[in-house]
């Protein structure tokens, strides 16, 4: 029989309304030259799909502990970083301990804990969107939770929480999870703690850098932190395609990543400032690919009158702190003015 603890879970829920201008996910907008199409389709379909992939992905993660500068044994691969908050979840402290993660930020840090029956510790994030460090202080002493997630930059917010308040929390003895999913429109990170500490680990992932299909999440820890982590991962967790994609995009065509990069984050600034041009319109501060906007009307109507216009973008006015608050992710610039546009529109209309 299903235990009462699953049946009480709720699934993770995404924006699935198909939508001509798709701003809701938080990926990265790409078109691929046709160069690149031709070599993964050749390459793809050289692959012997009767046997099983290479369970340790060895030469990736040499692919990708080069490009980070670390060794392939900080490096434990993930089916995305939410198999990495999984196996993070099973594996740190007892299940009798619980787990800290400031709130709103990503929804997998609570689903993975209740899954496992772990107590769940929220705090409120401040109005600022920063970390409200006394009720994290106060929350470990009493609780003694076992390891705290924090989304660097947040995901819904945006923000980056102030470093000395994460290292100041992570001094009270909690196993430190960095998810720095959108480090390529931040530049910042803890990797050098990861690599160090036995109390710090940064997830990254290849899904907000245009290959969010791939399913390629990475953590990197100390050896011998990345060695028992290791323990718990599913044997071939990343499959035959994703490893020979993966492997030619982050080397022959790694440049095509970093030129859409750059372009996101020229238009966020854009898409920031034209946003502040409107009136009654708030844009809230960002390090990532994606930033949260109010408007004077309800965030649901503005959604819906939103999707009326074929423009898609997430309505998170649901989670605590953020009242009519809107997320969207910088698309094309074509997509950002489609958005613009409609926004506009809808604004007028209401
Ligand atoms: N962490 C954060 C903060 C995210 O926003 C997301 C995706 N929305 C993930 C992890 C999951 O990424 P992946 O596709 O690698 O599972």
């Amino acid at each position: 029989m299903i235990s009462g603890r699953v049946r009480g879970l709720s699934p993770y829920r995404t924006e699935t309304t198909p939508c001509k201008v798709k701003l809701s996910s938080n990926e990265l907008p790409v078109k691929f030259p046709e160069e690149v199409k031709r070599k993964i389709g050749e390459a793809v379909s050289s692959i012997p799909f009767n046997r099983y992939p290479d369970p340790k992905a060895q030469e990736l993660r040499e692919i990708i502990a080069e490009r980070f500068g670390v060794s392939p044994e900080n490096i434990v691969l993930g089916n995305g970083s939410d198999e990495l908050i999984q196996y993070l979840s099973v594996s740190v402290g007892e299940l009798k301990e619980g787990v800290v993660y400031p709130v709103p930020t990503f929804p997998m840090y609570g689903i993975c804990a209740s899954t496992l029956g772990r107590e769940k510790f929220e705090v409120p994030l401040q109005e600022d969107f920063d970390l409200d460090l006394q009720g994290f202080l106060k929350v470990i002493r009493e609780k003694r939770p076992a390891l705290a997630f924090f989304s660097y930059p947040n995901n819904p917010t945006g923000n980056c929480f102030d470093e000395e308040k994460i290292k100041k929390i992570r001094n009270e003895g909690v196993f430190t999870v960095l998810d720095e999913a959108y480090y390529s429109f931040s530049g910042k990170t803890f990797l050098a703690d990861a690599v160090q500490r036995e109390d710090t680990v940064v997830l990254r992932t290849l899904s907000k850098v245009g290959l969010a299909g791939l399913r390629v999440g990475i953590l990197i820890a100390e050896e011998e932190v990345a060695k028992e982590l290791n323990k718990v991962r599913l044997p071939f967790n990343i499959t035959y395609p994703s490893q020979v994609i993966a492997k030619l995009m982050l080397t022959e065509f790694y440049h095509v990543i970093e030129e859409h990069v750059k372009m996101v984050i020229e238009e966020r600034e854009r898409l920031m400032a034209e946003l502040c041009k409107m009136d009654g319109v708030k844009v809230y501060p960002s390090h990532a690919n994606f930033f949260l906007f109010k408007t004077p009307y309800p965030a649901g109507l503005v959604h819906g009158e939103l999707i009326k216009e074929g423009v898609l973008v997430r309505d998170v006015s649901h989670l605590p702190g953020l009242e009519g608050c809107l997320r969207v992710t910088v698309g094309f610039p074509e997509e950002n003015d489609a958005f613009l546009f409609a926004l506009q529109k809808v604004l007028r209309r209401l």
